[in-house]
Parts: C-alpha cells; sequence; structure tokens
C-alpha cells in the first residue's frame, strides 16, 4: 500500500519558498490568493489514510505556489484572525465536497490559539449547513508553545470545541514535555510530535528517546500521537516498534490541492478494490 501511495502521488510540486523574501499577509488577502492543500495523516499499522491536514498556501502571480512562512511569519493578529475565519470557511467546505464524493475523513487546520478565542464557531458550523449524519468534526491544531503558554484558555476552548464534536492538537510537541508531564488532564486530543525530533529518531537516540516519551504521554491520556515529517522507511519502522500509530510526512505523500486528495482517495478505493477481487 505504502508503494501504492507513492506511487500516486510522489511528487508534489514543491512550493516557492525563498527565505529572504516576505509577501504581507495583508496583500494575500486583498488580492484573495489563498488556497488550502491537503497532506494526508497515514495508520502506520495498514498505511491507510485516516485524515488530512489543511495547510495554507498564496497563488501569486509571478512566484506560483508560495509556503505559508513567506507570508506569515511577520503577520499581525487582525490579519492572521481574517486568515484563520477564512481558513475554517474553506475546509468546511471542502469536507463537505470531500464527504458528497463518500469520502468523509476528518480534517484538521492550523489556527491560533487566539485566534480560536475570537471566531464564532458554532455559528460558522451552523451555517455552513453541514450534513449532520456523516460529520467527522474538525481537528484544530494549535502550536504546543501558545497551549503550554495559556492552559487555562486551551481549556476552555476545548469545552466550546466538545459539543461542536472537535477537538484540539497539540501541534510541533517537544520542549514542552515537562510541563505537559505534570498535568492531570490535558486539553487536547492529538499530540503531533515535531519534525525535528522525528528526523533520523532509528539512529538518533535523543530524538528516539524524545518519541518514546510522547507516545508514552499520549498511552497515559488516551491520546492519538502523530509523528510529523516522517521521510525514510527507517523513520516509519522505528516509530511503529515505538508504539506510534500515526504519521504524516513526504515518504507517504506531499501536501497537495483538494482535488488531488480526491483522486487519491479514490484511487486507494480502486486499489482497496482491486486487491478485494
Ligand atoms: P505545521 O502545521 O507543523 O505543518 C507541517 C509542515 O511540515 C508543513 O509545512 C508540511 O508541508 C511540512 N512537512 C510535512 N511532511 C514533511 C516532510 O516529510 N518533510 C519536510 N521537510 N516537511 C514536511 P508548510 O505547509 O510549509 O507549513 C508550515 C507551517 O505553517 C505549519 O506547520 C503551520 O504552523 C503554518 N501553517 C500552515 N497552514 C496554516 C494555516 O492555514 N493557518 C496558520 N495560522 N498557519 C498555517
Ligand atoms: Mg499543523
Ligand atoms: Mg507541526
Amino acid at each position: 500500500m505504502l508503494k501504492g501511495l507513492r506511487e500516486l502521488f510522489s511528487s508534489g510540486p514543491a512550493p516557492y519558498a525563498d527565505p529572504h523574501e516576505r509577501i504581507p499577509l495583508g496583500e494575500v488577502l486583498k488580492r484573495n490568493w489563498l488556497e488550502l492543500w491537503y497532506q494526508p495523516k497515514i495508520d502506520l499499522r495498514n498505511m491507510q489514510p485516516v485524515g488530512a491536514e489543511a495547510l495554507v498556501r498564496a497563488r501569486h502571480p509571478e512566484r506560483g505556489v508560495v509556503a505559508p512562512h513567506i507570508f506569515l511569519s511577520e503577520a499581525n493578529e487582525a490579519d492572521l484572525l481574517t486568515l484563520s475565519e477564512r481558513v475554517v470557511l474553506t475546509v468546511l467546505a471542502d469536507w463537505e465536497l470531500l464527504a458528497r464524493q463518500g469520502v468523509a475523513m476528518k480534517l484538521a487546520v492550523n489556527v491560533p490559539l487566539s485566534a480560536l478565542a475570537k471566531l464564532p464557531l458554532a455559528q460558522m458550523l451552523r451555517e455552513s449547513h453541514l450534513p449532520t449524519g456523516k460529520w467527522t468534526g474538525l481537528v484544530f491544531e494549535v502550536a504546543e508553545e501558545q497551549i503550554v503558554g495559556d492552559l487555562p484558555l486551551a481549556d476552555e476552548i476545548a469545552g466550546v470545541l466538545r459539543p461542536l464534536d472537535c477537538t484540539l492538537a497539540l501541534d510541533d510537541f517537544g520542549a514542552g514535555y515537562s510541563a505537559l508531564a505534570r498535568l492531570r488532564q490535558l486539553p487536547f486530543s492529538e499530540l503531533k510530535i515535531d519534525r525535528m525530533y522525528v528526523m533520523n529518531c532509528h539512529r538518533d537516540r535523543r530524538n528516539a528517546d524524545l518519541c518514546a516519551r510522547a507516545i508514552e504521554l499520549g498511552r497515559r491520556f488516551g491520546l492519538s500521537v502523530v509523528a510529523e515529517g516522517i521521510e525514510s522507511v527507517h523513520e516509519s519502522r522505528k516509530l511503529q516498534s515505538l508504539g506510534c500509530h500515526i504519521g504524516q510526512g513526504f515518504l507517504f505523500a506531499k501536501p497537495m490541492p483538494k482535488g488531488q486528495l480526491i483522486g487519491l482517495m479514490a484511487g486507494i478505493g480502486l486499489m482497496a478494490g482491486i486487491s478485494n477481487q
């Protein structure tokens, strides 16, 4: 199945990412350059996609598809709030499109905690008129430093999300281990190990230790643990042997436009159909 996934989408185009260039987020918003791409999350036990993360891109008239750090790294709070609102509405529309194609998959979206506190999420969901029978909920990915930096706010937001069947994921897990391990309850349902610690975890003892601690923390609190940025079969096998069940990374699939995600899911359905015959 892994070979099949890679054959289907091994070469997603890399976005424009000149480290020295910045494009103001205000301009990206004003000119409507935003696009959402999706990267599948894979169950490492059977190599099946179990969800996908929405990752924002800007389609610039000269630069082509531009990576987020170019327009997010210097963005102000107001523009980030506008971006978050547009991204959530787009994810809801894309979720419905996928559901109509028979792919009711759990989508995740990156939103800063400060924006989550301000967005009228219940109203946005209600006004999107989603087919309630199939609703899988959304996962809101929030960077570790924001969650650890304001646990009471994260707790409050998790409470607002619960009746909407939505949850928080702690993104870029690593440095906050000791702060979290002391708590009795964690306000998120998913923990994503930062790529920095996944990298070479099969031969780097310190990274392997951090991954093992994250997986143990997940087991203790009943969280899904996702390893981010898996690039090699060695890393994937090591993570599996440590008990990590979900992975995301270029080894499996790069971020792709939603049309390609639908094609990927259809291809997998086709492959499953063929292998079941
Ligand atoms: P993130 O949420 O931690 O997303 C994971 C990043 O790792 C993505 O970069 C993804 O393309 C990249 N990645 C995934 N697998 C691999 C791999 O195997 N190797 C390597 N080298 N990279 C991999 P991307 O799309 O450039 O996004 C960077 C960051 O920008 C995200 O990190 C997130 O913090 C932020 N971001 C993305 N979309 C949004 C959004 O809609 N809103 C906000 N506020 N931030 C966003
Ligand atoms: Mg993320
Ligand atoms: Mg991350």
